[in-house]
Formats: C-alpha cells, structure tokens, sequence
C-alpha cells in the first residue's frame, strides 16, 4: 500500500472546482487529505451553465441538500426537459423530455406498440405518451410521486439555476467541510524534473502552494493540464461544428416555462433559460457558417428586448482532453473539454469526474492504472455524450448552408452503429457508463420523425381497435394527472420564490 496523499488542491472556483470541493471534502469526512482551493477573484469565472439535466439533483442531494432548498439558494426554476424549436425545418416542435414514453407490456418496449399503431394510422404523436412532455406544454409541474401509480407516471426534473449561486452554495458546503480557499492569480506551475509532476503554484503574492496531487479546474486554457503537463486535446469540429456562443441576459419571462427553449438559428441555435429574475440568452454557432457581427444582430432580434447583461463572445473548440488525468493532475469540468452547450451535459461530466476521481482515488504514488481507467471511462463516456448531440444535428431538416453541413457529416462508426440498429429494428443500444439512456434517444428520433423501418414482429397480429383503445387509455390517464397539478409558477410561488435581488452581484462578478 503506497502512501496516502496529505494535500489536495483545487485549482480553480467556478462550478467545477466548488463541486470537486465540496464532494470531495464530504466524502473524506475529515479523515482524508488537506484541501485548498485557489481561485482568482479577478479572473473570475465563465459565468454560464444554467441549465442541467436530473443528475444534479443526486449531487446535491449528496451533500446534505434538499431541492426546494437549491431552487431558492440559486434562484430556480424547474426543467422537465428540453423543447426544441424549428430543428425539424417544418416550423414544429417537440420536446426532449426528462422521463418515461408510455408503458412497455409483455416485454416489448413501448415504442413498437406505438409503431404498430402508427402503420395503421393510430396513436397520435410520441410525446403523448409522456407525462413530463404533457405537463411542460401545460406549463404545470409537482414534485413527482415517491411511489408512482404506474410507469405512466414516471418522470424527473433538473433546475434552471444561477450558475454563480450555485458555485456560491458548493463553497459554503465546502467550507463548513474544512476546505481551505486562497485567492490569488497562480503565476507559475512548479514542476519536479523527473517525471514532470506537479509539486507547487508560484501566486502572485509570492506564496508557494504545494500539493501531492492537484485537480485541476482552471476551465477552457487547463492551466496544469494543458499548460503545465502537456495532455493533449482531440478535437471534435469534424462533427460538431458550433464554436462560438453569445451569453446575454433579459427581464424574466412570466409564466416561467419549466423547460429550456432551444431555437433553430441561421447557423446554430439559441438558448433560453428562465430563471425567477432574469432569463438567460444565447447563440451557439459555427463561426464557419456566420461572422460573429450578424450572429449577434441575429441574436438581438430574436430576443426582441435590450438585454440587461450581454451579450458577450465565448469561443470554444469541441472535443475533449486526450489525457484527461496524467502523473499527479487531474482535470474535471471545462479544462477536462467541452461539446457545447445542447443537452446541458457539462455540469453532469463535471458530476461523473468527482465519481471517477472517487472511485479510483490514488496514494501518493500515482499508480497509472487508476489514471488509464480514469482516462478510457471518460473516453468512452464523452464519446458516447458525443455521439448523442450529433444525433440531433444530423436528423435536421433545416435549409441554410450550415443545416445542410450538419446532415453531410461523416457518422462517427459508435453512432452510425446506433442509428442502424434503430432503423432497422427499433432497436436502441444502451451502455454501462452512458448519460442519456433509450428514453432520450427515442424521443429525439420520434422528434424528427426518424423511425424505424420495422416495428417488433410480434406485434405483427395485433387487433388494432384494442391497440388503439389502450393507447387513449394510456393518453387519458396522463390528461387527469395534469390537471390535477399547479403551474410551474404558483409551485415557485409556493415553494422556493425569493424576493428579486436589487442587482444581480452574481451576475457583475462573473464576466471575465
Ligand atoms: P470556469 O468557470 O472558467 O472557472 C475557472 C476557474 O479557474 C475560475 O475560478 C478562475 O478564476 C480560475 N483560474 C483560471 N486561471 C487562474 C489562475 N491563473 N490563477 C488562479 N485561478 C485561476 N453547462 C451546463 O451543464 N449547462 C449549461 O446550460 C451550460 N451552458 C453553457 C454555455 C456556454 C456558452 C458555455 C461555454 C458553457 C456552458 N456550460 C453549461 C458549461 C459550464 O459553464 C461549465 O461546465 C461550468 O461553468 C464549469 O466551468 P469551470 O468551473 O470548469 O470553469
């Protein structure tokens, strides 16, 4: 057994370093090693990532915190899933929805029953069967039941929330947990000759921080990662071709739709986000395809109002770090690499990174086993995040040159893979360490109405009057349980309003 480590440093306090703080700090509970964050106050931080996806929830919940608790800390509102404006090119829209698509029987999924009944003209539109889509469209939400009656009744939430506030809420954690915070620029990486380790930060007030192993969260530039060890960046853009974002903000919509507003654009799409006091604004798009000038004329007239804050330029390259931990750093959350921002994975990476890093925590020896296994599990896992996002482009059916763009691009082999199999049977491939389970992939097939060319077999004899009957069944039961809910709005009311602060602190310290 190799020595254990005595010191843990952070570098970096957006989302990504407070989380590793605070998770880190709670799992060791005293008895691990020292841990110290460095930030600086004057670099700030990106100030963006709004949205999230269900998994947040465990985090937090993690540490001792409770949603309704977070939704007001951070000033949130609930996400039921992702609505998706204009990607189809026929003016429609649908919605990714966190949560279960009708009832599978006899074995067989749902979606071959719903198949079958569509070949005879039946059944009505996917997203009728779900009843996270269903209660998003009314505008209505509760907290789903603990028990639920049926698997019709199945479904999650996520949080829109202020990035900042939240990091805010992870440093309190951390710090009620022993986590010490320094903040100063990091002027230099000290390190050891002869295996390039990492053994101290030179800041700018002279002070040296030394540490056993390092994590770094420095975000885009990867300070230590990248800067310092030299890992490497595979680059994405052959696929994914949105580089660039424009971040604003604007007054709050009311009602607050309980879901994320994505809009097909010119050359990309754009983001809106409802938080209680402001609404978060955005474009990402393929500088290839639009110059950043009329990206944010486009911008400006699609909001319609003067936004209050922004907007402001972020250029990003997709793809991830080759070696995402090497000798004793390891990089989590951007510094570790970035899709882009569709389906909000970024903050849930950052989630799955504290879990690895958990899971494979080394002794002061840095065993490179545990670094490979490290790299191969976020390999595969960000491949497979990957792969969902492209999906999305490649079904468009949109006319400007960079839609056309998105449908020409070469498949990666794992998703020309998965999109065979759905062709050809229905059927969908599912991971071990995969984010987005069948239920998401189904909905964005159904979304783009890219459906299979056969429906199970043993579905091939099924009378359809009953068919059709238990499907009105399966739509009405979800109509009742919506109107038995409140509206996202008299829930926020109810459970997590905070009075609007007089100017958002949060928001002025975040710009870089
Ligand atoms: P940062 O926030 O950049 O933090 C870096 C930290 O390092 C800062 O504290 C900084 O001060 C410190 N630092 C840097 N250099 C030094 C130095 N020399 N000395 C000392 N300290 C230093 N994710 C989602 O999950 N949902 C979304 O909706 C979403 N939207 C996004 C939209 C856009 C346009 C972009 C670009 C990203 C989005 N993301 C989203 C990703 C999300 O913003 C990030 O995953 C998250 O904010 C974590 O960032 P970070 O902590 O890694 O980096």
């Amino acid at each position: 057994m190799g020595e254990r480590i005595r010191d843990l440093v952070i570098v970096g306090g957006g989302t990504a370093g407070w989380m590793v703080a605070a998770a880190m700090a709670d799992h060791f509970r005293g008895a691990g090693p020292r841990i110290t964050l460095v930030e600086s106050s004057t670099i700030g931080t990106i100030g963006v990532g709004e949205a999230t996806i269900p998994t947040i929830r465990r985090f937090y919940q993690s540490l001792g915190l409770r949603d309704l608790d977070v939704l007001k800390a951070t000033h949130g509102t609930v996400k039921l899933g992702i609505r998706f404006d204009g990607w189809t090119g026929n003016g429609g829209g649908f919605i990714h929805p966190f949560g279960l698509h009708g009832q599978d029987l006899r074995g067989i999924p749902f979606h071959h029953y719903w198949l079958r009944a569509r070949a005879a003209g039946l059944g009505g539109a996917f997203g009728d069967y779900s009843l996270a889509v269903a209660l998003a469209k009314a505008g209505r939400f509760t907290l789903p039941s603990a028990n639920p009656p049926s698997t019709l009744s199945v479904f999650d939430w996520a949080l829109h929330f202020d990035a900042g506030l939240f990091a805010g809420l992870m440093r309190q954690v951390a710090e009620q947990r022993g986590v010490r915070r320094i903040d100063a620029r990091i002027e230099q990486v000290q390190q050891r000759g002869e295996d390039g380790h990492i053994t101290g930060l030179l800041l700018d007030d002279g002070r040296v921080v030394t540490g056993d192993l390092f994590v770094d969260c420095s975000g885009f530039q990867g300070l230590l990662i990248e800067g310092a060890m030299r890992a490497g960046y595979e680059d994405w853009g052959q696929w994914l071709l949105c580089d660039r974002a424009l971040a604003a903000q604007g007054p709050a919509l009311s009602p607050p739709p309980p879901f994320t507003r994505v809009t097909a654009q010119q050359a990309g799409w754009r983001w809106t986000i409802p938080l209680q006091h402001r609404t978060g604004h955005g474009y990402v798009y393929s500088s290839r395809h639009i110059d950043d000038a009329a990206a944010e004329a486009e911008l400006l007239a699609a909001i319609g109002a003067k936004p209050t804050v922004g907007p402001r330029r972020i250029a990003f390259t997709p793809g991830r770090r080759t070696q995402a931990w090497k000798g004793n750093c390891v990089s989590i959350g951007l510094s570790s690499g970035f899709l882009e921002p569709l389906e909000s994975t970024s903050i849930a990476l950052i989630e799955t990174g504290i879990e690895k890093l958990k899971q494979l925590f080394p002794d002061r020896d840095m065993d490179p086993t545990l670094a490979a296994e490290f790299n191969d599990w976020s390999r595969r896992e960000m491949e497979r995040v990957r792969d969902f996002i492209i999906l999305h482009y490649w079904l468009n059916r949109r006319g400007e040159a960079f839609w056309q763009d998105c449908r020409a691009v070469d498949l990666p082999d794992s998703l020309a893979h998965k999109v065979d199999l759905f062709r050809r049977r229905g059927h969908l491939v599912r991971y071990r360490w995969e984010m987005f389970h069948p239920d998401s992939w189904l909905a964005i097939f159904a979304g783009f109405d890219f459906l299979p060319e056969r429906f199970d077999p043993a579905l091939d004899g099924m009378d359809a009057a009953s068919l059709d009957r238990a499907l009105a069944g399966m739509r009405q039961a979800i109509a009742t349980a919506v109107a038995d809910c409140p509206s996202h709005e008299e829930f926020i009311e109810h459970y997590a309003r905070v009075a609007a602060p007089a100017l958002s602190a949060t928001t002025a310290g975040n710009a870089r």
